[in-house]
């Protein structure tokens, strides 16, 4: 199945020079999100996977899916200000400026086994943070999975020390 046909890009979005890739097409069809999640599962279905862990908001939308085929919990990673409890945080730089991303400080058990599961990799930036996160808890980051990867940002050299997958590249 040519699962590229469901991503459509989208010229100057969310700002000029910026070429968009829009999964919503892809969500929108059984077939395809399907077919996506069996992939992103797959890849983990060996690694004795303890916990999905996504970032808001489309790592969500492939995160739980594959949580629920792996038979395993999903945890959020959020923006600041939307967990209620105690929270971690770890900021990352972007080209102009930084981010900041949450988990619960509770959420991941020492020596659990984590799968990250986001839709696009680009820089790496979000995933790096996450994973810091992860580690500070005392948790195994044993794999991170992509719907897409833009491989001329280079994420994947960022994440070098991990078993990183991609279903589609551009
Ligand atoms: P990074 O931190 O790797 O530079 O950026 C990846 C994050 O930004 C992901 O959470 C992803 O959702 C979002 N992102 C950046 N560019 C795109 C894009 O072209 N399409 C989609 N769907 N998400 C993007």
């Amino acid at each position: 199945m040519d699962l590229k046909k469901y991503i459509k890009d989208i010229p100057d979005f969310p700002e000029p020079g910026v070429l968009f890739r829009d999964v919503t097409p892809l969500l929108a069809d059984k077939d395809a999100y399907q077919e996506s999640i069996r992939l992103l599962s797959d890849f983990a279905k060996e690694k004795k996977v303890d916990l999905v862990v996504g970032p808001e908001a489309r790592g969500f939308l492939f995160g739980c899916p594959v949580a629920l085929a792996l038979n395993c919990g999903f945890v959020p990673v959020r923006k600041p200000g939307k967990l209620p409890r105690e929270v971690v945080s770890q900021s990352y730089d972007l080209e102009y400026g930084s981010n900041e991303i949450q988990m619960h400080s509770d959420s991941i058990q020492p020596g659990q086994n984590v799968l990250i599961v986001d839709d696009l990799l680009a820089t790496g930036g979000t995933v790096d943070a996450a994973v810091s996160l992860i580690e500070k808890m005392g948790g195994n980051v044993v794999g991170i999975a992509f719907l897409i990867e833009l491989e001329a940002l280079k994420g994947r050299e960022l994440l070098k020390d991990y078993d990183v997958y991609s279903v589609l590249k551009y």
